[in-house]
This record gives C-alpha cells, sequence and structure tokens, in this order.
C-alpha cells in the first residue's frame, strides 16, 4: 500500500490522521463478543477521510485503486460483529458528514448514506406523515447506508420482514473500486449484491426505501408468570390480523428485573415480559389478548403517569441488541446468540437445555408471509469452548445459528458462499480492497464451512 501516494491523490478532502481518533473510527461494538473482542482488539486503520459528496468518494475509491489501499466504509459504527473494522488497515471511509436527504415524495424517501435513522424518519413524518417501515434499535444513533451494508431488520420486521425481503429497500446507489470507478444505481434483483455485504463490494453514497403510515406507538409491557405464556403470547399477537404492532419481544425472567433497572418497578423479578410498540387504537384489543394469554399489562405509555415515564428509554430500546447491551452494562461478562427456531417447542426445548446460562429473548419477524421466533437470547460467557459448544448443540438439534462471534458475511450468515456477492464484488472491487477479510468466498474459495472451523483472515495487521 501506498499511503503517501494516496493522500497525495486525496489532496483537499478532510482527513483525520490523529491515531487516537483514528483508532476510534476504526471500532464499532465488536466487544459484544468475547471472542471478536480478543481477535480484532488491535486493528486499526492509518486514517480517516470524511467524504462530502458522492464525487469525492469517487476519487477516493480511485486513489485506492492506484495506491493499493484498503478502504473500509463505515456509518455510525454501531454494527456488533466488527463488520466496521479496518483488519488490513487502509482507510476508514467515513459517510457521517453526507446527510442530506434528496426527496420525499410518493411514499418513499431518497437518502445520501450517512444520513442517521431518526432524522430520515423525522423529515418524512413533517414532509408526508410517514415513517420507515423498519429501523434497527440503534433507530437514534445508526445510519441509512450502515443498516442497507451491515444490518438486517428490526422493528417493524414483525409487520414488514427484513431488508433483504424485496421491495424493503427501493434502490441501492453505490461507487465501485476501480480504475475509473463507476457509479450505479442497483435496483430490482441487483440489490441484493450490496444489501448486508459490508460494504466489500461498493461504497453506497444513496438510497431509497418506502415509508408508511406513522403513528404516535405506544410502548406496552406485558408480564407473565410462565415464560412460556410469554412466547405464546407473542406469537398469538404475531398472527392477529387486526393487531397494528410495531415491535414484539418475550423476555425470559430474570432479565427483565436484573438488567432493565429503569422497568423494574413495572413486574416482579420471576416474571417473563413481552415488549410490545402498539398503534393507539391497538392497545385496547391487545389487552384483551394478553388478558386470555393470562398476562397483565404492566405498563403502556398512554396511560403512565409522568412520574411513571420519567427517564424510561423508548421501547425499543429494550428489544433487539440492546437486550444485550443492557445486560453487559450489569454483567460485562454476557454475550448472546442469534437463533431462529422452527416453533416454539424448539425454543422450549433449548430453554430447558440451558436454563440461565442462556436466558431466553426473541424477536417476532415476519418470515416468508408469517410470523417467526427469531432469538437473541443472553448467553453466560464462561469459555469460547463453551461457547462453541452451545453452538453446536443448538445446531445439532436442527437451531439455525447465525454467529455473532465471527466478523466475516458467511460465518455471521448462511455458512456458504453468497454467488451474488461474490461476483459483484469480482467486477466491482478487483484489487480486493474494499473491508478486506470479511468475505471468506474472495479471500479462500475452498473453505470448508460443514468442517466448522473459525476462519482467520491471514491479512490481519495487529498495532500495539
Ligand atoms: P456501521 O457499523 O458503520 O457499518 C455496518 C457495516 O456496513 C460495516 O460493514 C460497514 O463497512 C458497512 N457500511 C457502512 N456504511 C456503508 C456504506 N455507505 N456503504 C457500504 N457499506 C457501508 N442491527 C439490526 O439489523 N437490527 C437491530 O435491531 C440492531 N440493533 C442493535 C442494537 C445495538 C445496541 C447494537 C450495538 C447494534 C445493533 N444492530 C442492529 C447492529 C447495527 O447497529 C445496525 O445494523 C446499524 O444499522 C448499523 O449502522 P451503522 O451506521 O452503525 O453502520
Amino acid at each position: 500500500m501506498d499511503l503517501a501516494g494516496f493522500k497525495r491523490a486525496i489532496e483537499g478532502l478532510k482527513i483525520e490522521e490523529n491515531p487516537v481518533l483514528v483508532k476510534q473510527k476504526s471500532r464499532d461494538f465488536y466487544w459484544y463478543s468475547p471472542v471478536l473482542k480478543r481477535q480484532l482488539e488491535n486493528v486499526t486503520a492509518d486514517l480517516v477521510v470524511n467524504p462530502q459528496s458522492e464525487e469525492d468518494v469517487v476519487r477516493i475509491c480511485a486513489a485506492a485503486f492506484v495506491h493499493g489501499v484498503p478502504l473500509t466504509p463505515r456509518g455510525a459504527g454501531t454494527g456488533n460483529y466488527g463488520q466496521a473494522m479496518p483488519l488490513s488497515g487502509g482507510a476508514i471511509v467515513n459517510l457521517a458528514d453526507m446527510v442530506k436527504l434528496k426527496s420525499i415524495a410518493g411514499g418513499t424517501v431518497v437518502a445520501e448514506a450517512g444520513a442517521i435513522l431518526e432524522q430520515v424518519d423525522n423529515a418524512t413524518r413533517a414532509a408526508i406523515g410517514e415513517e420507515m417501515r423498519i429501523h434497527p434499535s440503534t433507530y437514534r444513533t445508526a445510519s441509512i447506508g450502515g443498516f442497507i451494508g451491515g444490518g438486517s431488520g428490526g422493528v417493524g420486521s414483525v409487520r414488514w420482514g427484513g431488508l433483504r425481503n424485496l421491495g424493503n429497500v427501493l434502490r441501492i446507489r453505490l461507487v465501485t473500486c476501480e480504475a475509473v470507478p463507476r457509479i450505479l444505481d442497483l435496483t430490482g434483483e441487483d440489490l441484493h449484491k450490496a444489501i448486508h455485504a459490508y460494504g466489500t463490494n461498493g461504497i453506497i453514497t444513496e438510497v431509497e426505501i418506502p415509508t408508511t403510515g406513522a403513528y404516535d406507538w405506544v410502548d406496552v409491557i406485558v408480564a407473565f408468570d410462565s415464560v412460556m405464556d410469554a412466547v405464546h403470547f407473542s406469537e398469538t399477537v404475531g398472527h392477529a390480523d387486526g393487531m397494528l404492532v410495531k415491535e414484539v419481544a418475550p423476555i425470559a425472567a430474570p432479565v427483565p428485573f436484573d438488567y432493565f433497572p429503569r422497568h423494574k418497578k413495572f413486574y416482579r423479578r420471576e416474571q417473563s415480559i413481552v415488549v410490545l410498540m402498539a398503534a393507539p387504537f391497538a392497545v385496547d384489543p391487545l389487552a384483551i389478548l394478553a388478558a386470555r394469554a393470562k398476562g397483565e399489562i404492566a405498563y403502556r405509555s398512554d396511560k403512565a403517569s409522568a412520574e411513571e415515564s420519567k427517564g424510561l428509554p423508548p421501547a425499543y430500546e429494550l428489544g433487539w441488541n440492546h437486550t444485550t447491551l443492557r445486560a453487559l452494562r450489569v454483567d460485562p461478562s454476557i454475550t448472546y446468540l442469534q437463533t431462529q427456531y422452527a416453533d416454539a417447542a424448539a425454543l422450549e426445548q433449548m430453554m430447558k437445555r440451558f436454563g440461565d446460562e442462556v436466558p431466553m429473548h426473541c424477536e417476532v419477524i415476519r418470515f416468508n408471509g408469517r410470523p417467526a421466533l427469531a432469538g437473541l437470547p443472553l448467553l453466560r460467557f464462561t469459555s469460547e469452548e463453551r461457547l462453541e459448544e452451545i453452538i453446536r448443540i443448538h445446531e445439532d438439534n436442527g437451531v439455525k445459528v447465525f454467529n455473532p462471534h465471527r466478523y466475516t458475511l458467511e460465518e455471521g450468515g448462511m455458512k456458504q458462499t453468497d454467488r451474488i456477492q461474490l461476483d459483484f464484488k469480482k467486477e466491482a472491487d478487483p484489487k480486493g480492497l474494499l473491508n478486506p477479510g470479511k468475505m471468506i468466498a474472495w479471500d479462500d474459495p475452498s473453505f470448508d464451512f460443514e468442517a466448522r472451523r473459525s476462519y482467520i483472515f491471514p491479512g490481519i495487521r495487529e498495532v500495539a
């Protein structure tokens, strides 16, 4: 890598070289995983470049190609698989200054990649009374480009499914890393090339997504004495045709009491809860379903007094990876898994098997048209060997595990080569400079995913 040549070629662009600041921007939430923390603790970029426009991104990509400099795109750095960490050094391309909203009309919004999700929603609400269909629980900090590059689904997925479902992303505009970088507008089948590709095959500059009717969502917590009653209630709500909800998350006792300190006054330690966001008119019908399921409404934001609601985070910040974050704040030895259960019986089997070593947390998401239980169970970490064993037992029992303790696309995903993303990388990043080490199929086409060994990117550059 000829860093000096690269710097000369991008002269005039906003660059940061202070090693402390560069290291800060070389990090995401990788420390969620004790395994990634050990593996990635010492990786850092050489510099950060902050493009202000698509033309700047084109210049950066052209210069990187000529001078052999790895580029790792960064939105807000809230990914938690080390996705945004520059394994081979080089430059972080920080999209944080590219935040313009280009258009809001006809049920869609076009935003520059660095736009923060909450700000996108604020703007669409003000302009057309609509909001995004899906957002991660990092809504208040994450960027729209980072969500599409590194996320999968989130709040709203109970109704709309995930980012990969056709219709949830309409257009992705990206810049390739070639001698003469191309600017491509991907639509239709081509969208899959860049959704959840960790920026390995293009730098997204702009996205277009659909919006949907905005509501003043009511935060609701329903408490249950039996954890399986909480799970069955969650499924019932997911299936209830007339119920407009944006979030449904069952969480097993004692997690809500031990790790949600501001909410614990609403329920007892032995109670499991379901966290929901419901349209205002859906809360009363929801209360009927809760009563039928032996649940008690422990909290509803529309009826709570100002005193009761004071200082409470929004309900979505109890779900998704925020459940893990809250547990980690109390007990730093906690980590988590990402799983998919065939049904509630499969989930119950794992709960019985692991008890309080793997406390249950699920999100109800729409999968192939039907609500399904996606797990983000907590895990009381003791050793990497035990972690691997727990994963293996899940898989041996037919539970899918999307391993959040790996930094590669494949190991954190379907454990197989994604031909479409690989083929696109060959054409869009022929020198393999975009986020090196994150796509096994590019680095080691013969890697055996069945062998259950962890892939270690040989190009990791550690800096003391
Ligand atoms: P970054 O972390 O900066 O980047 C993510 C990935 O995308 C990286 O590989 C990066 O290289 C790439 N990338 C970033 N910008 C671009 C670009 N312009 N072009 C190409 N590639 C790019 N994820 C979910 O899906 N759902 C959730 O509900 C959710 N909840 C979370 C809760 C917590 C507490 C935490 C820590 C994480 C959570 N995440 C969740 C993961 C993450 O917050 C989201 O996926 C988020 O949308 C990432 O956005 P970001 O701007 O922080 O991206």
